[in-house]
């Protein structure tokens, strides 16, 4: 029979790379929550309308990259490529705008696109984001930016560029998207064959386009910039401002679209230049959103997000140990007192301790052996002499001092170390 495997470009996870994800994730929760952020847990699975309405059906993710299927009683269903329209899905259908005048949210989770797999880019990834409902900026678009910036500086991730741009109002990029395709139209047979596909449906993905060719024609078209009006204008000059102030600095980057619809005004992509992320170099992206909650069935109500995708976090975090997931690994001599043993760590799994144990009544050489590589900071020996003395051996596996410990005393003993330690 063939071995079945995991569907290509969604990985499995092991211990111990597990614990670098844990550390992303705490990372992230603990950042977030110091800037007043509270999780939301939507499903995994959405009405495909959902995505289609808020992402634009021109776009690459609804075009060609959603899982989507029919489920038993006729219904399209998605497996979400992104978070933000299920937030604001569920921000509408509780209508959470009635109970707050303004909501920060944040999420964690599995998002799914079709895209060719390579490194840093797979068909099931995670991302971390943030949405805030309720403020139209520039003040908190300043300070999510700097809250982005912060997780990955907490992460010890250094080699960061984070650009910016502004899209104006959905008019202003109305009148963009016409002047773009004016432009591009008359020498359309030079862009590449995507480019040329998009020019009709989507021109402004054009300027995503990493073509050299591509790039030279649009380097020399109109700007976004040309089109903003004074009060889009007066806003963006507001966040470069307060982003100064906040000492983040930004690369104005007017070719920065990124791939979803609904983008008004802000918009931002963190990129990371570890050579380790090869060409998938954006670690975080993001913007405003103003018009997508009223375009879900909610009241006017502006929004500003943005995610950032784990596995490339992961692959621009520096080089570090793992931290040992252990304090204590217990080696209990001689079967008959495994149950003895069982109820010491019990008791120490009571306090706090990570405790582990081989508890198939394996030799003390091969206990020990085990208790070396398991990473815990001491071994805890328990045998004829340590029960009828009501004591412990402790053995510290960095300096293999061994000392004997009374039972009453353990606790005492051991959180001292561990504390030290920590
Ligand atoms: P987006 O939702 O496209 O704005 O992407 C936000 C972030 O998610 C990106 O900056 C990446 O870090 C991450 N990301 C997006 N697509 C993928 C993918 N297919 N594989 C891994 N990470 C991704």
């Amino acid at each position: 029979m063939a071995t079945l495997r995991s569907v290509k470009g969604m990985n499995d996870i092991l211990p111990p790379e597990s614990s670098r994800w844990h550390r992303v994730e705490r990372c992230f929760s603990s950042v977030t929550q110091s800037y007043g952020f509270q999780e939301v847990r939507t499903p995994l699975v959405e009405p495909t309308a959902l995505f289609q309405r808020a992402i634009g059906d021109a776009t690459d993710i609804v075009e060609k990259e959603m899982y989507s299927f029919v489920d038993k009683g006729d219904a399209s269903l998605t497996l979400r490529p992104e978070a933000t329209a299920a937030c604001v899905r569920a921000y509408v259908q509780h209508n959470v705008q009635s109970r707050e005048p303004v909501s920060k949210w944040s999420y964690a989770g599995p998002m799914f696109r079709r895209e060719r797999p390579a490194k840093g880019r797979y068909r099931q990834f995670y991302q971390l984001g943030a949405e805030v409902y309720g403020d139209q900026g520039p003040y908190i678009d300043a300070e999510l930016i700097e809250m982005a910036t912060s997780v990955l500086r907490q992460l010890g991730i250094q080699d960061i560029e984070v650009q910016l741009n502004s899209l104006g109002s959905a008019s202003t990029r109305h009148r963009y998207r016409e002047a773009l395709r004016d432009y591009l139209q008359p020498q359309a047979a030079k862009l590449s064959e995507d480019s040329q596909r998009r020019l009709e449906r989507n021109p402004l993905r054009i300027l995503d386009s990493k073509s050299p060719d591509d790039q030279a024609i649009t380097a020399q078209g109109p700007k976004i910039h040309e089109f903003i009006d004074a009060s889009d204008r007066a806003h963006f000059d507001s966040l470069c401002t307060l982003l100064s102030k906040l000492n983040v600095k930004v690369t104005l980057n007017q070719g920065l679209v990124r791939g979803l619809d609904y983008y008004t005004r802000t918009l931002f992509e963190i990129q990371g230049h570890n050579a380790n992320l090869g060409a998938q170099s954006a670690l975080c992206g993001g913007g405003r959103y103003d018009t997508l909650i009223p375009s879900l069935g909610g009241s006017e109500c502006p929004a500003v997000g943005f995610a950032m995708g784990v596995e490339r976090l992961l692959l621009s975090l520096p080089e570090t140990p793992l931290p040992s997931n252990l304090d204590v690994f217990m080696v209990v001599i001689g079967e008959e007192w495994l149950g003895e043993g069982m109820q010491l760590m019990q008791m120490l799994r009571a306090q706090g301790f990570r405790v582990d144990a081989d508890l198939r009544g394996q030799s003390l050489r091969s206990q020990m052996r085990r208790a070396d590589k398991s990473g815990a900071r001491f071994a805890l020996l328990l045998g004829d002499d340590e029960v009828a003395k009501a004591q412990v051996q402790l053995r510290d596996l960095q300096n293999k001092d061994t000392q004997h410990v009374r039972r009453d005393e353990l606790l005492v003993y051991l959180r001292q170390s561990v504390d030290s330690q920590a």
